[in-house]
């Protein structure tokens, strides 16, 4: 074949595959656009997995009727003006091809008014085709509306996934979107229903809420913007990368690294070298095949970076990247490690005008005590200590918090992290709950319950990993009645069952007969608690897969808590010097299953200050 210029449209339909690659590439172009003209409000609606609706609509500057065609134009850009210009690009557009390209492969409608006119317009591009600029009655702001995607490009159709799919990737792109501009409204809506939005309040956190869950977000610590100050001492200011956000506490994780976000001056860019600088700084901290929750914003002088890289921007290269690893490496190292320290009573723990106004002991702000149930009928003296106190413990999350029921600290082979607490001596029982210790460095106090759960969850990860739970028959085997779909439950589950060390069988009807049981839970073993057990157990399939876990790590768990000594019971001195010992043994000692501290520690420096010692 001779060589000939192609024609036009054809040239622009290959030039936009670059930059539209999938329906999520032209949300992401127009949330972009919207970000750079200032918008509080970005609203999405998609429909058919963005193939049959595109619509974005923000409340931001607005395009004058005069500019509308220029806009489709391919490298026409308001944003900026020379070559010199790239080297400090501070919008997320620049190349000007995205509205042209888009255009060139669906049917696109704009309609739009800056903020200081009274009359808007609109304009329709049709392939690539930009009909005439008509009046039209429009809010402040920009709204484009994009059918009919691929339609007339059918090798691109083909390579999409299901609708489903690219919806999904849709809403991805707006949630990454929204975590970078905490200050931003965004609402998204599928198929005509409302499937998120964000309060725009400026915080982060607000944010990883809506994006996450509040489960993850009670998981997750900020990052320390000064924690780096020191290390880059040798650095011009502008040199310095910032780095600030929120990293998941190593008992939340993932199974994928899906949840780890970079934000380069408010650009979503994706980047192996910092995904490895962040799963770096959880080293021995996280098991294999687990994987950090994190929103990392790097705010960067744009001279410092070129953010020309790839046609859809997603990546950007560092002029100093080792100095950008390592600020990254560092911030999330020191979040993470400040969550595995024994969590300190702050030095205001003791107050002595907090002692008397005290009315409700266990209305504690932090809840922290609240669920002992024992501990409600205590005398008020020594619980009022806590209350309103800022004690400092850690995260108190409820049963079934996002990766609540993760193995802290227990790594396939055994080795870990290993910090083992210091040899502990037995002072007494408080309320009967809780076990205070004097060790090297102050007082101890430690929550009997938790503890108990966290030795009995290692000993049996330990057995399960080895060869199986150790289970134990029982003396007089116990019938189970369940219902019907019930029992089917149970009986799907009866192999895995049997892995962690329950010996299970068929009895007539729908009841089951429990013949063994894992060796730890065999003083427990009542028809009534069995039943609610084994219904746990079968019933939480999803509910672990959603943290990452293997079905076992999550029913360990379950039998851990089930087995542990409860809070309330009376325990003899031999009992309590016991429970320490075992817990000495443990890695990981400071943290329960469910990710609720197993102790607390008043130093020493604490003690002297509350004392006016020093
Ligand atoms: P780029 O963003 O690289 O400049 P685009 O093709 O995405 O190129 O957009 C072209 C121009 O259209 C932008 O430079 C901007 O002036 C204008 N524009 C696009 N979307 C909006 C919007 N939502 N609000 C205001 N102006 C917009
Ligand atoms: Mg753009």
């Amino acid at each position: 074949m001779p060589i000939r210029q192609l024609p036009r449209d054809v040239a622009a339909k290959i030039a936009a595959g670059e930059v539209v690659e999938r329906p999520a590439s032209v949300v992401k172009e127009l949330i972009e656009n919207a970000l750079d003209a200032n918008a509080r409000t970005i609203r999405l609606e998609i429909a058919g997995g963005g193939l049959d609706l595109i619509r974005v609509s923000d409340d931001g500057n607005g395009i004058a009727a005069d500019d509308m065609p220029l806009a489709f134009a391919r490298h026409a850009t308001s944003k900026i003006d020379s070559l010199s210009d790239l080297e400090h690009i501070a919008t997320l557009g620049f190349r000007g091809e995205a509205l042209a390209s888009i255009a060139a492969v669906a049917r696109v409608t704009l309609l739009s008014r800056p903020r200081a006119t009274t009359a808007g317009a609109q304009v329709n591009v049709d392939e690539g085709a930009i009909g005439p600029v008509t009046p039209a009655g429009a809010p402040a702001g920009t709204t484009i509306t994009i059918r009919g995607l691929f339609a007339s490009v059918p090798a691109r159709l083909k390579f999409l996934k299901t609708r489903a799919t690219e919806t999904a990737h849709c809403l991805r792109l707006l949630e990454q979107y929204a975590l970078a501009w905490p200050g931003v409204r965004f609402t998204a809506i599928s198929e005509g229903r409302q499937v998120f939005s964000t309060p725009g309040d400026g915080r982060l956190l607000s944010a990883i809420v809506a994006v996450y869950g509040l489960r993850v977000a009670e998981q997750m610590v900020a990052l320390d913007e000064d924690s780096d100050a020191e290390s880059l001492q040798d650095h011009t200011a502008s040199e310095r990368p910032q780095v600030s956000g929120y990293v998941s506490r190593p008992s939340c994780y993932k199974a994928t690294r899906q949840f780890i976000s970079f934000f380069v001056n408010g650009r979503w860019v994706q980047s192996r070298t910092l995904n490895y600088a962040v799963e770096e700084a959880y080293h021995s901290l996280l098991l294999t095949g687990r994987h950090p929750i994190a929103v990392i914003n790097i705010a960067l002088d744009p001279a410092e970076m070129d953010v020309n890289v790839h046609p859809a921007k997603t990546e950007v290269r560092f002029l100093r990247e080792r100095l950008v690893y390592a600020a990254v490496q560092r911030a999330v190292r020191a979040a993470v490690l400040a969550t595995a320290e024994t969590p300190q009573l702050s030095g205001r723990a003791f107050s002595a005008p907090a002692w008397p106004s005290s009315d409700s002991p266990f209305a504690s702000p932090d809840g922290v005590l609240a669920d002992s149930p024992s501990a409600a009928s205590a005398t008020s003296a020594p619980d009022s200590l806590w209350r309103g106190a800022g004690v400092e413990v850690g995260q108190s999350s409820a049963r079934g918090a996002a990766g609540g029921f993760a193995v802290p600290g227990v790594a396939a082979d055994g080795a870990v992290g290993g910090r083992k607490l210091p040899a502990l001596r037995v002072l007494g029982q408080v309320s009967q709950s809780y076990i205070i210790t004097e060790g090297p460095d102050g007082v101890y106090m430690v929550d009997q319950h938790a503890a108990h759960e966290r030795i009995l969850l290692e000993k049996m990860v330990a057995e399960w990993r080895a060869r199986g739970v150790a289970s134990q028959g029982l003396l007089e085997p116990q019938t189970v009645e369940l219902a019907a779909n019930e029992r089917e439950a149970v009986e799907d589950h009866l192999e895995q069952l049997r892995g962690i060390g329950f010996e299970i069988e068929p009895f007539g009807g729908d009841a089951m007969l429990v013949r063994a049981v894992p060796a730890t839970l065999s003083a427990q073993a009542h028809p009534q608690s069995l039943r609610e057990l084994l219904l746990d157990l079968v019933g939480a399939d999803s509910e672990a897969a959603s943290h990452g876990e293997t079905w076992e790590e999550h029913a360990l768990a379950n039998v851990a808590c089930k087995a542990a000594i409860k809070a309330g019971q009376p325990l003899s001195p031999e009992e309590q010097r016991e429970m320490i010992r075992q817990l000495e043994q443990v890695d990981a000692h400071q943290s329960c299953c469910h990710g609720r501290p197993t102790m607390v520690h008043l130093s020493l420096a604490a003690l002297e200050r509350e004392f006016d010692r020093r």
